[in-house]
């Protein structure tokens, strides 16, 4: 792409402001971009699976482009790892289009409000007084902070746990731990918080794939993280439904069981 020149700003500068103004020196870094938003109708066909700015490109404002390439791979990276290891459940590379391009959908709607309230024509001034009227304040700082920094955002995931499709909660364990701090293996992790370890007990037939972390009685009672973070399964309570429901969300994300779990010992 050719470089940008100090005509070429100056030019820019000039239409923008309408003023006559003139640049003596370009100094740092100068970059173009557009208000260009585009998203790929899909992000896997055939050989080909598209993350990052390949997926989606949109407007710099908001900074978001960065991490939603991030996010795309973390969400990629363990379902390929599954395919290479060769215990991929059925169906799991495709969750990978169905839960990232939402969220880059989203991500392009965001940035084409920003640019509709930057334009000078006086529609586009009026909304920009009403949004910034709306930003000073308190709620409506937190809600557009939240949103940019993805910490409300949720994945349509099968549960009806309140937690199950978000990060993982930043928890602190009896032993004085974080349950992230279990969680630099790479792999599945699971909380138990049950007395006597029945959910831990049943996870052990998903060992080396599925690390499980004990914890004083508390709620959630049980939480499976997903590799990339995302809470796949979560309970407030341990009766028969609950280890059935983590029976099946085990099966649905880190396939089938490489043992028995009647094998293992309880506790
Ligand atoms: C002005 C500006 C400001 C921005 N500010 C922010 C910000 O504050 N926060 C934020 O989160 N994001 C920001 N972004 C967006 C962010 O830079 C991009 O979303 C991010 O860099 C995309 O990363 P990527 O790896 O997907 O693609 P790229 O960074 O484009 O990387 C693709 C790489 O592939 C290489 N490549 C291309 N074709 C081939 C080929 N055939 N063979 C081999 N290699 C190839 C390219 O050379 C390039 O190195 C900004 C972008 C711009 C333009």
């Amino acid at each position: 792409m050719a470089p940008v020149t100090l005509e070429e700003v100056q030019t820019s500068l000039r239409r923008v402001s309408g003023t006559d103004v003139t640049l003596t020196a370009l100094r740092g870094r100068a970059t173009r971009w557009s208000d260009n938003a585009r998203q790929a109708a899909t992000y896997w066909s055939g050989r080909v699976l598209l993350a990052g700015d390949a997926a989606h490109v949109h407007s710099p404002f908001g900074g978001q482009g960065l991490n939603l390439g991030v996010g795309d791979a973390m969400n990629l990276g363990w379902k390929l790892g599954a395919v290479v290891a060769g215990w991929v459940p059925e169906g799991l590379l495709d969750t990978y289009d169905a839960e990232r391009r939402p969220l880059g959908a989203w991500v392009l709607d965001w940035t084409r409000a920003q640019i509709r309230v930057m334009r000078g024509d006086a529609k586009s001034a009026a909304l920009r007084e009403v949004v910034a009227d709306l930003l000073s304040t308190w709620a409506g700082t937190t809600h557009a902070v939240k949103k940019i920094s993805g910490v409300t955002q949720r994945i349509g995931l099968p549960g009806d746990h309140p937690l199950v499709g978000r990060f993982v909660p930043d928890l602190w364990l009896r032993d004085g731990s974080r349950l992230v701090d279990h969680g630099h293996g790479g792999g599945f992790l699971l909380l138990d918080r049950t007395p006597d370890g029945a959910f831990a007990h049943l996870a052990a037939a998903w060992a080396g794939r599925v690390s499980s972390v004990t914890d004083d009685h508390a709620t959630p009672t049980g939480m499976l993280v997903r590799p990339d973070g995302v809470v796949a399964w979560a309970s407030d309570t341990a009766d028969t439904a609950d280890i059935a429901g983590l029976e099946a969300a085990l099966h649905r994300w880190a396939g089938a069981p490489s043992s028995s779990p009647e094998l293992e010992p309880v506790g």
